[in-house]
């Protein structure tokens, strides 16, 4: 019997007349849990101070024997706020001894409390790459999706990440991430680096590595802030479906480990509990790389976020 083919699916057989494929799979995505200190209005994981879903050190554990067995890779650890995490610093440690490029999301207003101050020189004896939401170089609009103060700490804490060598050596990258505030697409990549590269300079001293744009995805929190304009917001994305970003699509050379150890082709698809298809594994303990290598992708709706205008995924523009 034939699947029937859900509206996105669709849009991708008319252009490469096949069902989307991973390609190749050099990284893993490990969503550790969605305990945050912050509650972003766009936070497509819906994570807040009051979510209790966290990985378990078992789990952990599993995936430590799996990365053991591969030869090194990209591991790009998200949550949530992964500080949180009681045995983050264990699980970077182990994983950077198996010898892989380890790249971790920070909210960085985490790294203020005292509790968590020692993870930035912790990063750094790792070797640990930097990944910051800073949405906005402007202090009222961050204040507008972030919350009161997140501009404040978030600029001390560049500052501090300057100082002890990220965002100016060129081992310890420090990767800034910007998404719209408004239902909008987000700028052209380059030029917007640009702007944030003069701005955070001329202003407060800040150097970083590079900028990268996410467009905001029709799941999670976003929905409330999109309200009634999501039909709108759809057909923005549908109309604005770029098959230059096919082959680049961040599911097509990843896969994403949720907290519970269940098998996603990215973290949007964990937010919209959509795991892998059913043909390969769902679960870590099964692990296939392989078979992941080379599975279909489960898709939604949502997808249309990634294929819009230069294209969207966790390490930003697509073309
Ligand atoms: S966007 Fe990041 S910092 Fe904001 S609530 Fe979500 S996980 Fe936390
Ligand atoms: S949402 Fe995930 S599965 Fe869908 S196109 Fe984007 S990366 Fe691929």
């Amino acid at each position: 019997m034939t699947e029937k083919k859900n509206e996105f699916e669709k849009k991708v057989s008319d252009v490469i007349h096949q069902p989307l494929h991973c390609l190749d799979l050099h990284t893993i995505q490990i969503n550790i849990g969605f305990l945050c200190n912050q509650t972003c209005e766009h936070c497509h994981v819906d994570a807040s101070p009051k979510r209790t879903e966290q990985m378990s050190w078992k789990t952990m554990q599993t995936i430590l024997s799996i990365t053991e067995k591969l030869l090194p890779i990209f591991i790009d650890i998200t949550g949530g706020a992964p500080e949180l995490h009681p045995h983050l610093e264990q699980f970077l440690r182990n994983l950077i001894k198996q010898h892989h490029q380890v790249q971790l999301r920070t909210n960085l207003t985490i790294l203020l409390e005292s509790k968590y101050k020692y993870f930035p020189e912790l990063y750094k004896e790792l070797g640990i790459e930097l990944v910051a939401s800073f949405p906005c170089y402007l202090e009222e609009e961050l204040r507008l999706q972030r919350g009161k103060g997140v501009f404040e700490k978030s600029i001390k804490l560049l500052q501090l990440l300057n100082k002890i060598g990220y965002g100016t050596s060129p081992e310890l990258p420090l990767t800034l991430v910007f998404n719209p505030l408004e239902p909008v697409l987000p700028p052209e990549q380059k030029t917007l680096e640009n702007d944030y590269r003069k701005y955070l300079s001329e202003h407060y001293k800040i150097q970083f590595t590079r900028l990268i744009t996410l467009t905001n995805m029709p799941i999670g929190r976003f929905i409330n802030v999109l309200k009634d304009k999501k039909p709108q917001y759809m057909t923005l994305l549908k109309q604005s479906f770029n098959p230059q970003t096919l082959s680049s699509l961040m599911c097509r050379h990843q896969i994403n480990i949720g907290w519970d150890g269940t098998i996603y082709d990215c973290d949007f698809n964990l937010a919209a509990g959509l795991p892998v298809t059913t043909k390969v594994s769902r679960r870590i303990e099964q692990f296939d790389h392989s078979m992941l290598s080379t599975r279909k992708i489960a898709t939604a709706d949502h997808c249309f976020g990634c294929t819009a205008g230069h294209g969207s995924s966790c390490g930003g523009a697509l073309v």
